[in-house]
């Protein structure tokens, strides 16, 4: 192997060793990673836009600051990073993977854009998604589709499927991602990596181009647990320009991954969740690997305790109802006056018209049909039929976990029911592609704390397959420890 191949082979972790004992520079990582990516991304495109002056400028400034005998700006300080793009940054474009902001250049940094400049980990690019993260495949993404480097004919997952493909394919060491329903670990499950939704209101979504308030969280993805707990308490914590950020201390995710790394799990209590096990729409390969997973927690010295939680069969209904809902009142700024693409801007249409012909223009059909079912679901005469009703069903949801975590510390399904699919199987049924969220989704209506992480492959198709573990809000440390461990016990 190449130096440089080595490079970009290496976790986060390992790499920040090399960096801050000075064997190999920020830079020279940074350019390895760019490398790579234009060696690959032509055919993966997990980027939409590659910021090397920038990036590189950044890895400069760490190696100055490490050569003037500074101590590293964070344990992260010189590795290079894949930012989803609904992150805003001043010097690079931000689109959501829509046409609608084509161009865009915000003003502004994110408040996670912050976090991980004053940390000193360079930014590469911007990595594609479907559209206003609305869907599950990138397919959904204006500027076309991510491949999955496991597979290329089929879909790394969505909505953040660059981030996932990039950290696959060796293009970057560590990502982020934003997870409303699923977004950050869905993709991590299809691409055999990692991926984390923090607890919501643990990390800032100022700056974060909003999909469903109630349920985004911005989080970390790696190729290895102890990387996205790295990456985790660089980006999480309190921020006041977010109304729901809560003024709490992160749990120690980082000191978590350390102590689960001895792959000890005596006296940790793993919940199996009874309605997400198998079953109806699960393939056998998923489910083998799930139970094999069970196994290996058992014989790490974890108890496996089976839970009921009944109301989980309504999320994915009370989901696709809230989450559209929320859609269709966050993107109705984008009309082509006050944010997003202008068309029809002749002269020859009345100010309405311009911002019908804009939005017709702008946003594609996922996003189209969205704001319809969320408009229709909101209006005065359906109101209490549905968006109340999905409330209600919310509530219950969170009760089943409430009750769950009275038994357990934690709980244990697959990621997805199936392994990747193929690029075009899901596009002409959204249902289908809503119900690859079974599993990833409940938490988010519960505001709580999920991460996946890679289990065995699938003896049917030979594709990767994740294990999802979920913890209570602001228990995101079980995840790491559990997590590690599983990590460690499969080595
Ligand atoms: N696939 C889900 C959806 O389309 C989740 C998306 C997300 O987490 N951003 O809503």
């Amino acid at each position: 192997m190449s130096e440089a191949t080595n490079l970009t082979a290496m976790t986060a972790a390992e790499l920040a060793e090399k960096i801050h004992n000075r064997e190999v520079s920020s830079r020279e990582v940074t350019q390895a990673h760019l490398d790579r990516i234009a060696e690959v991304d032509g055919d993966i495109h997990a980027f939409l836009h590659v910021g090397s002056e920038a990036a590189l400028a950044a890895a400069d400034a760490v190696d100055k600051a490490l050569d003037a005998g500074e101590q590293p700006a964070s344990p992260l300080a010189g590795v290079p990073l894949a930012l989803k793009d609904n992150l805003v940054t001043t010097d690079a474009p931000t689109t959501a993977g829509s046409k609608m902001l084509d161009g865009y250049l915000s003003p502004y940094d994110a408040t996670v854009t912050a976090r991980l400049r004053a940390a000193g980990i360079p930014i590469l690019g911007k990595t594609n998604m479907d559209e206003f993260a609305m869907g599950s495949s990138t397919e959904n993404s204006a500027f076309g589709p991510t491949k999955n480097p496991q597979d290329t004919a089929r879909t790394p997952g969505g909505s953040g499927g660059g981030t996932a493909a990039a950290l696959a394919a060796n293009e970057a060491p560590i990502g982020i991602g934003s997870d409303t329903g699923g977004s950050v670990r869905q993709p991590a499950a299809l691409t055999d990596t990692v991926g984390v939704k923090p607890t919501y209101g643990q990390v800032s979504r100022y700056g974060l181009i909003a999909c469903a308030s109630s349920l985004d969280q911005v989080g970390p993805a790696a190729r290895s647990v102890l990387d996205a707990a790295l990456l985790h308490e660089v980006i999480a914590g309190h921020d006041p320009m977010d109304a729901t950020s809560v003024d709490r201390e992160v749990p120690g995710v980082v000191a978590a991954a350390r102590q689960g790394a001895n792959g000890d799990l005596k006296g940790v209590k793993v919940g199996v969740v009874a309605q997400l096990n198998g079953g109806e729409g699960f393939q056998p390969g998923v489910v083998e690997s799930y139970r094999a997973a069970l196994k290996q927690l058992e014989a790490q010295g974890a108890e496996l305790v089976e839970v009921d939680c009944p109301r989980f069969a309504d999320a994915l209904n009370a989901y696709y109802l809230i989450m559209p809902c929320e859609v269709s009142s966050n993107l109705a700024r984008f009309d082509g006056m006050r944010y997003g693409h202008r068309g029809g801007d002749d002269g020859r249409h009345s100010a309405a018209e311009v911002m019908a012909i804009s939005r017709a223009e702008g946003f594609g059909p996922e996003v189209k049909r969205r704001i319809m079912l969320g408009t229709y679901a909101l209006s005065v005469g359906y109101y209490d039929a549905y968006y109340l009703q999905a409330q209600r069903v919310r509530t219950l949801v969170a009760q089943d976990f409430a009750r769950a975590y009275e038994k357990v510390d934690v709980l244990a399904t697959p990621t997805t029911p199936t392994t990747a699919f193929k690029l075009g199987e899901k596009v002409e049924d959204p249902l289908e592609m809503y119900a690859f969220d079974l599993c990833t989704l409940p938490l988010n209506l519960a505001g709580q704390a999920g991460m996946s992480l890679p289990g065995d492959r699938a003896s049917d198709t030979g594709l990767p397959v994740g294990l999802q573990l979920m913890a209570p809000a602001f228990a995101d440390d079980r995840l790491y420890r559990v997590g590690a461990a599983f990590e460690a016990g499969r080595k």
